[in-house]
């Protein structure tokens, strides 16, 4: 891989996908926000609108992935969670799903399954990334849901409840973390793809969430799922000799999931970007308008301030955002957890500065007559889902102590 050297100023290319995006954000995700809101439902319009201008495709997430300064997707997903975070996730929750198959699947695996996941223009699918489960959370390896292998088919067979799955059960393709040898914990697991239509998984209940309302979120329940040893990600011959290495008392597998969620981390702060400034944007502009005490309310010190810290805090998550995104691209290694840092202080912005915006707004600000109640509630999962902060906290904590803190 060639180096490219950080720079905090746009490319050309990475400045029009930018603005691109942008138009789509503000002429047709903003405007939608308010109602998919409400509706609680998948707007499946909307996504088929960014499917048939190229946003939602395999396309465009490829290209991005791969462009050269690390920063295409995130300025995308920035922009498009400005607009509005709910269908935001609606249309990039494939993402994470591609991410897993990509990381683990053998390039045939990524040939086949892959466009499934996105399908095309006219017929729009979607991919659902399924490792969470009741009682395995920030807790990964506590995750039950069994994989055996059936040694006369050379067929797996999968058993368990996922939960609180994006896209879960209305996905066309399912990938599924599961426990090969529950002794080993994290590196006795492996994933899976569950082809559309296989028999045994079904959606089990429909979450009501306090926030990104659009995206659906759902148990996906497995019942004796029956897949081809071809759905084992990366292949048996592989999954073997990794157990192998492991049960020698090698650290084989850990470091490898540790690094892919190190790598996606800076997409996921990208959004929380686009919520925060978001946020940010709507609470200046009422604040040079509102007029209390015969002045406006930006004119007041204590308004302008809060405004000052609101601007700089976006900046500084962006900033760390771009930061670790060109160093996950540029295969730079993450020596302090550059990419839990990012994710942590990005999070935690989105849900400061929405706060702070709806206290600009005052009572206007808690009513659904203004965006910035709903840029809160949207904010606050990402201090939860992806790693929570405390999650975040404890793997920087690792990493710049050196310690096996806990
Ligand atoms: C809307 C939504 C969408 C999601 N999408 C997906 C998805 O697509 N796929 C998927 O697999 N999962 C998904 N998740 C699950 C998400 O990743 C988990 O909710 C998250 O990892 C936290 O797990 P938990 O909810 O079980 O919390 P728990 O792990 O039970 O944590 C509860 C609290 O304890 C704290 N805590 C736990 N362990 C420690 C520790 N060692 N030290 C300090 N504090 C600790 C946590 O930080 C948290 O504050 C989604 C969740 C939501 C709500």
């Amino acid at each position: 891989m060639s180096e490219t050297g950080f720079c905090p100023e746009l490319g050309d290319d990475v400045r029009e996908v930018r603005d691109w995006v942008h138009e789509f954000a503000r002429t047709v995700v903003r405007p939608a926000g308010a109602e998919w809101d409400e509706r609680e439902e998948t707007p499946w319009p909307v996504i088929q609108e960014a499917a048939k201008i190229g946003l939602y495709s395999l396309d465009f997430f490829a290209q991005q992935w791969f462009e050269p300064s690390g920063l295409g997707l995130i300025v995308a997903f920035e922009e498009l969670f400005w607009g509005d975070a709910g269908i935001g996730l609606s249309i990039v929750g494939t993402g994470l799903a591609a991410a897993a198959l990509s990381a683990s699947g053998t390039p045939e695996q990524i040939g086949q399954w892959l466009p499934q996941m996105f399908g095309t223009p006219d017929d729009v699918k979607l991919g659902a990334f399924c490792a969470s489960e009741p009682d395995a959370g920030s807790d990964v390896g506590a995750i039950r849901t069994r994989a055996v292998h059936d040694e006369a088919s050379g067929d797996w067979i999968l058993n368990g409840v996922k939960t609180w799955a994006t896209n879960g059960g209305i996905a066309d393709v399912h990938v599924i973390v599961a426990s090969v040898d529950p002794s080993l914990g994290t590196r006795g697991q492996a994933s899976f793809v569950v082809p559309p239509g296989t028999p045994g998984l079904s959606m089990g209940q429909k979450f009501k969430k306090h926030g990104i309302r659009a995206s659906h979120t759902a148990e996906v329940v497995l019942d004796n799922v029956r897949l081809p040893g071809s759905c084992l990600l990366g292949g048996k011959e592989k999954l073997d000799a990794r157990l192998a290495r492991v049960r020698e008392g090698g650290r084989a597998g850990e470091q490898a999931a540790m690094r892919t969620f190190e790598t996606t981390r800076p997409s996921v702060a990208a959004m929380a970007v686009g919520i925060a400034r978001a946020g940010f944007e709507y609470a200046r502009d009422y604040a040079r308008e509102r007029e209390q005490f015969g002045r406006k309310i930006g004119e007041n010190q204590a308004i302008a301030f809060l405004l000052a810290d609101m601007a700089t805090r976006v900046d500084v998550a962006r900033l760390m955002t771009w930061r670790a995104a060109w160093m996950a691209r540029n295969g730079k290694t993450f020596e302090q957890a550059e990419g839990s840092m990012c994710k942590l202080v990005a999070g935690e912005t989105a849900v400061w500065v929405t706060e702070q915006a709806i206290q600009i707004l005052g009572g206007a600000g808690y009513t659904r007559e203004h965006p910035v109640e709903r840029f809160h509630r949207d904010a606050k999962i990402y201090t939860i889902f992806e790693g929570t902060s405390e999650i975040q906290r404890l793997i920087i904590g690792r990493a710049v102590t050196g310690l096996p803190v806990r």
